[in-house]
């Protein structure tokens, strides 16, 4: 006789270690005020699919050009992935396989360059991400890059400058979009550049998706090449990335995902993508998007009005990039350590032309995302830019101060449960 437990072991009891852990940040989420702009809360359906049985299963290939058997209800989900992303962002063809934005981007660079070309990209210091070629990065190691920055006195992407370097440059790809952008993207300007001197655009949308599904961000297509994007930040998926590009790129692109870069698509993560992309296509969406920008405006005013300087004296999105040195603040890290503190979650991150460095950079950065999703609304941000600016107000990091912060934090937080969050 069998007397083996197996499989399964003793269920998810036996291994209390991880389900505690999962437990006590579920809670954490719920208690503190999430502004970092690249995160969010997904719904449960989202992650329902994501955690479903399709981990299971290995389905290297396209759909209908599988190495494996058994793909027959995998290629109805993998295509009608696909037919949803093409529909949300208005794409020719879309590849719903990468793992994460940052392989997702570095496909781009293989479907139109050889190593050794010139790529046209944002400066990680004036907003871009590691993948738009940061010299730690392989894309700055492979390709020969050429950077852009924002104008030191508007603080934004100066289309004169970015025209004047691609014709010096002659780059192959220009990449437009960043992680730290508080203004939007100009496509048509960027196109027209990108035209003009042979290049081909890409649109690295991964903090602006969702903003983009829900029709509160200018539309890249039909002025991008490509577009590459999270799955997970505004967008409000799961873990991964999508690709959505023009004809012509359809099969450059499928090919640089696999097998150039990866093996088997995460199917999970793929039905989560799909479940979110579902979501984006209903109307509550693009109030969702709406409301994220509305929320980053009232919150935008209420934390000038109080003082702090704005990186382009404001937003026109989700993000907002404040200099802390303009409250007395040494730098960006101290002021965001005695924010955790007060439950108020946000990142230090470089500002443009920063007196600082990497390690001691002058800003903080934030995004109104997931309070949104919370339901939260410009009265809550006006409180929450009032809480703040408290913690602000204070360079000393004073504890008894962050405590009482942290009391009134708790209290808006259970004003505004997560849907759906417990487990
Ligand atoms: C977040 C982000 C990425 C990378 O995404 P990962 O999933 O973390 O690899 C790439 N580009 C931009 C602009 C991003 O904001």
């Amino acid at each position: 006789m069998n007397t083996q437990t197996d499989p399964f072991i003793g269920g998810r009891a036996q291994d209390s270690a991880i389900f505690d852990l999962i437990k006590q940040e579920t809670l954490r989420q719920e208690l503190v005020l999430r502004l970092i702009p690249s995160e969010n809360y997904a719904s449960k359906p989202v992650r329902e699919a994501t955690g479903s049985i399709l981990t299971n299963k290995y389905s290297e290939g396209l759909p209908g050009r599988r190495y494996y058997q058994g793909q027959k209800y995998i290629d109805k989900l993998e295509n009608l992935c696909i037919e949803r992303a093409k529909a949300v962002f208005n794409g020719e063809h879309a590849n719903v396989q990468p793992y994460s934005g940052s392989v997702a981007v570095l496909a781009c660079y293989f479907a139109v360059c050889q190593a050794g070309d010139t790529v046209m990209g944002p400066r990680l210091d004036h907003g871009g991400h590691l993948s738009h070629g940061h010299k730690v990065n392989l894309t700055g190691k492979l390709f020969n890059m050429v950077q852009y920055g924002v104008n030191q006195q508007t603080e934004v992407v100066d289309m004169d400058e970015v025209r004047e370097l691609a014709r010096q440059a002659r780059p192959k790809m220009i990449i437009a979009g960043g992680t730290a952008f508080p203004r939007n993207v100009d496509f048509e300007a960027f196109a027209a550049i990108a035209k003009e001197v042979g290049a081909v655009l890409v649109a690295d949308m991964s903090h602006t998706a969702g903003l983009i599904a829900g029709k509160a961000y200018p539309q890249p297509f039909p002025h991008v090449d490509i577009m590459v994007t999270t799955s997970h930040k505004t967008l409000r998926g799961p873990r991964g990335a999508l690709i959505v590009c023009k004809h012509e790129w359809a099969q450059k692109i499928d090919t640089a995902v696999f097998p150039l870069l990866q093996g088997g698509p995460h199917q999970h993560t793929q039905a989560g993508i799909g479940v979110a992309l579902f979501e984006a296509q209903q109307p509550a969406f693009r109030e969702y998007a709406a409301n994220i920008v509305r929320n980053s405006k009232a919150l935008a005013q209420t934390l000038m009005e109080g003082g702090l300087r704005l990186i382009s004296n404001g937003t026109d999105n989700h993000l907002i990039l404040a200099d802390v040195t303009s409250m007395g603040w040494e730098g960006g890290k101290p002021a965001a350590v005695a924010m955790e503190k007060a439950g108020i979650e946000l990142n230090a991150n470089m500002i443009p032309f920063d007196k600082g460095s990497a390690f001691k950079p002058s800003g903080i950065r934030l995004g109104t995302p997931s309070l949104t999703t919370r339901g939260m609304g410009t009265e809550e941000m006006k409180k929450v830019g009032e809480l703040m600016l408290r913690v602000l107000k204070d360079p000393s990091a004073n504890e008894d101060n962050l405590r009482r912060i942290r009391a009134e934090v708790q209290e808006l937080c259970l004003a505004f449960p997560v849907p759906d969050y417990f487990v």
